[in-house]
């Protein structure tokens, strides 16, 4: 005789690893003999065993049976009754989401306990060396000058000193031709500046000592600045000691203000500060990062080490760190994270890290000077946003064709005066230089509503997105407009400029822009100031009414630039900034589709081009969409480029056109979604199994360094964008259970949005590795598309554990010597 019970499988993901041992666990109480039988799929399974129950393949909805037969089936009947009903509904929740908003560590690097302290990172990348300390210039100390005999000497001497200076920082500037040129240039500006001249000459007959003066005139200059409310002013101060310093050292000799002690092997610096040419004097091939108490993002030190793509963070906690120095450190850009006193098992993480880092670098550097072009031939220009001109360098090396958008609302901000037109020409001189005749679109400022300026006074508003902002308070604050203007134009003398003007939202606007800039050229003309006759004028079209007058706007502006960002929140009516209403900015609506789909078509049929430049151009998976409509142009932040670049090379257009039709006929955006993960799946059909995601006997010597090995392969593979975030699904699995499965394997698994082709992967171990309790020397990780692979997952795990119990199989696929072999072997048994 035997019992029977039937149920119904609830389980959201099916009878997996975690629930399959809840129930051999209850079962293995019993001396019964227990079976478990799948109607649908007429699989039976031993209940006491993890992988004959996953074989069975039961998912959500599933009539089962299980069929106990023994002495004490009763007993067992009625417990297992009561658990299929009360618990077994239960033993598999819903992963909780892993908040990822506070950058915790990865788990690859948690799980190994490394010493850290956090800081800010301002520049990314991660870097290794010896913690060494530059110490600041204290002009507090500088008290004691020899006076020559007469104060006329001493003026004399300060005066040569200058003039010594400005000869040598041009000579500088015309040796270099990139940021530091960019800084220089800013340092002479000191240097020649009447105000600042004019305070040494005070200092010095006050005084009567150059030296004491030019320490009086630094500490003048940078109390003024430390007192401003602007951090961007605040971060000056360190260039007016810099060049006071420099003073000083032409006076008195290097001997006595001595330069730094030259680096000879691998550094981090740490400082409290760093003066820009402190930073510039520092060998570069020795100074691998630097870690600063003072300095913000937008500080000349941190832009310049950017630019020499030098790992940074700042608001470091210099005095913990003195008791490290002389030691070995390994600082990450991408975490904020310094990591002292460092275990094998860290040091280990970075050499991978750094490993990963170089193998994309190679993957990605020939697309450096390619132009944007999609397999059949059709070019998109791939363009850099930028805010700042020292940026436009960074774009351009990183590979961008263009700028398509330099914001320069950022120029007036953080400031308690407007930049003057001198100053604004300078600027957009500086960013041409750079751009070597390449395009650059200087959009008008966008100041108002949620980008304050103080000194204009605008009133806070309640509604600021609807408000008073860009083009619309042009009017009032006409100066401000006309001097911009001017400045651009004049710039455009010197290369490829480009004029924009965000928030137009109807005919009248563009009209009253054009007499102003058209007021502007004649005045230049009569002041035969040279500029570009034909710059062109473009619009940001980010105001839904613009789109219903295109064949107006076309009569009256040469291009178009879809402000995404604004034109979804105007479209959808929701506001961009309020978290409350998130779900609802999704710009794979398909109705915002079809709006673009309108703009794109009737801007080419009026002749005119147009582009994107909102955050939507960045989206990887977007890219096909955006490649569907026609778009002329993509502008991003640089870091986006080459990844952007590599996508395009592989996207068919006629093949991106049939996807937005379908995109556009959806009726959600989760149907969007899904249809765009779909699409990424089946593109150049990459198959799941393949050699590329394939290791035979790789040096990952813990759990911790196959899950990262793994998914960083992917992300080489291409298959997968943020191996981070594939990895944390993968651990969120392995935290509630090990998925070590017996016979020296392991199946790491997980259906995620972080995986774009759904991917078996392997790692066949040359010793084993400890996973969970068990002793692992075969891994097979499967990573399937959250939103295409429907039941695959299960069906696969399942086909694949049965195998596994199979001694044949085992011995086949331990015995592989080649990832062709594997994949085979993979292929053939899984019938995939
Ligand atoms: C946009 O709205 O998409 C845009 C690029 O402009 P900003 O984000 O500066 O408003
Ligand atoms: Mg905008």
């Amino acid at each position: 005789m035997s019992l029977q019970i039937q149920f119904i499988c609830e389980l959201p993901n099916g009878v997996h690893a975690r629930p399959a041992s809840h129930v051999e666990a209850v079962c293995k109480n019993f001396r019964a003999n227990i079976q478990w039988f799948n109607e649908r799929t007429k699989a039976t399974g031993d209940a006491k065993s993890v992988l004959s129950l996953i074989g069975t393949n039961t998912i959500k909805g599933d009539i089962c049976q299980l069929t106990i037969e023994g002495e004490d089936e009763q007993v067992a009947f009625e417990r297992l009754q009561a658990y299929l009903e009360k618990e077994f509904p239960l033993c598999d929740e819903v992963f909780a989401e892993v908040d990822d908003s506070i950058g915790p560590l990865p788990r690859s690097l948690a799980n190994l306990n490394p010493k850290i302290i956090r800081a800010k990172a301002v520049c990314g990348g991660s870097a290794k060396g010896k913690l060494y300390l530059v110490s600041g210039v204290d002009f507090t100390k500088m008290t004691d000058f020899p006076t020559a005999c007469s104060v006329d000497q001493e003026i004399e001497e300060l005066q040569s000193a200058v003039k010594n200076l400005q000869k040598f920082i041009e000579m500088q500037i015309s040796l270099t031709n990139d940021t530091s040129k960019d800084i220089l240039s800013a340092h002479l500006a000191i240097l020649n500046d009447s105000q600042f001249n004019q305070k040494l000459a005070e200092n010095v007959v006050e005084k009567g000592n150059a030296g004491k003066a030019i320490v009086a005139t630094a500490h003048y200059f940078s109390e003024q600045l430390k007192a401003s409310n602007s951090t961007y002013l605040q971060e000056r101060e360190l260039d007016i000691r810099d060049i006071c310093f420099q003073l000083l050292q032409k006076i008195y000799g290097e001997a006595r203000f001595p330069a730094k002690k030259a680096l000879q092997e691998d550094v981090i610096c740490v400082a409290e500060e760093l003066t820009p040419s402190q930073f510039l004097e520092l060998d570069k091939k020795y100074l691998k990062g630097l870690l600063l108490k003072a300095g913000g993002t937008t500080s000349h030190t941190v832009i310049l080490a950017r630019s020499f793509n030098i790992p940074t963070l700042v608001g470091v906690d210099t005095q913990s760190l003195v008791q490290y120095l002389g030691q070995n450190v390994e600082i990450d850009g991408e975490l904020g994270v310094i990591c002292y006193d460092l275990s094998d098992k860290v040091n280990r993480y970075y050499q991978l890290e750094n490993a990963l880092q170089i193998n994309l670098r190679e993957k990605q550097k020939s697309f450096l000077d390619q132009e944007g072009r999609t397999v059949d031939g059709t070019k998109v220009e791939i363009a850099a946003n930028i805010a700042h001109p020292m940026e436009a360098q960074t774009a351009f090396s990183n590979g961008a064709e263009s700028i398509g958008l330099f914001r320069t609302e950022m120029l007036y901000m953080d400031r308690h005066n407007e930049p003057s037109e001198d100053e604004l020409y300078n600027t957009f001189c500086q960013a041409l230089e750079s751009a070597k005749n390449r395009s650059i679109i200087v959009r008008t400022f966008d100041i108002g509503g949620d980008k304050p300026v103080e000194y204009l006074n605008i009133p806070a508003e309640n509604n600021p997105f609807l408000g008073y902002r860009a083009v619309r308070i042009y009017q009032e604050f006409l100066d401000l407009f006309r001097t911009q203007l001017k400045a651009i134009l004049r710039a455009s003398a010197h290369g490829n400029l480009k004029i924009m003007i965000p928030m137009i939202s109807s005919m009248e606007e563009i009209l009253w822009v054009k007499e102003e800039l058209m007021a502007i050229k004649q005045q230049l003309r009569v002041e035969k100031i040279p500029f570009d006759e034909k710059i062109q004028l473009g619009i940001m079209l980010e105001v839904p009414s613009v789109i219903f007058i295109i064949d107006q706007c076309c009569e009256e502006v040469d291009f178009f630039s879809i402000g995404s960002n604004d034109l979804t929140q105007y479209l959808l009516a929701v506001d961009r900034d309020n978290s409350k209403v998130t779900k609802h900015y999704n710009s794979l609506n398909p109705a915002f589709l079809r709006g673009l789909d309108y703009i794109v078509e009737k801007v080419h049929h009026y002749g005119k081009w147009v582009g994107i430049c909102g955050e939507l151009g960045a989206k990887g998976s977007v890219l096909p969409l955006l490649v569907g409509l026609g778009l002329d142009e993509l502008s991003m932040s640089s870091p986006n480029i080459l990844s952007t670049k590599a996508r395009l090379a592989k996207l068919n257009k006629a093949e991106c056109r049939i996807l937005l039709n379908k995109a556009m006929n959806c009726r959600t955006a989760l149907e969007v979604e899904h249809l765009l993960a779909q699409f990424t799946m089946s593109q150049g059909d990459v198959p799941m199994i393949s050699t590329d995601s394939i290791t035979v006997n790789p040096d990952w010597q813990s759990k911790e360094e196959i899950i990262k090995g793994m998914t960083d392969k992917l992300l080489i593979a291409e298959r997968c964008r943020y191996p981070r975030k594939l990895a944390e699904d993968i651990w969120a699995r392995e935290d509630v259970f090990s998925t070590a499965l017996g016979y020296g394997f392991a199946i790491p698994h997980t259906k995620s949005e972080h995986i774009e082709q759904s991917t078996i992967s392997v790692a066949k171990l040359a010793t084993p590795v400890l996973w969970g309790e068990e002793q692992v020397n075969f891994v097979i990780m499967l990573t399937l598309n959250k939103h295409s692979a429907g039941d695959q997952h299960m069906r696969i795990f399942s086909k694949l554990a049965r195998r596994i119990m199979h001694e044949t199989f085992r011995n086949q696929i331990m015995n592989a010597q080649s990832a062709v072999e594997i994949e085979q072997i993979l292929k053939t048994e899984l019938e995939i």
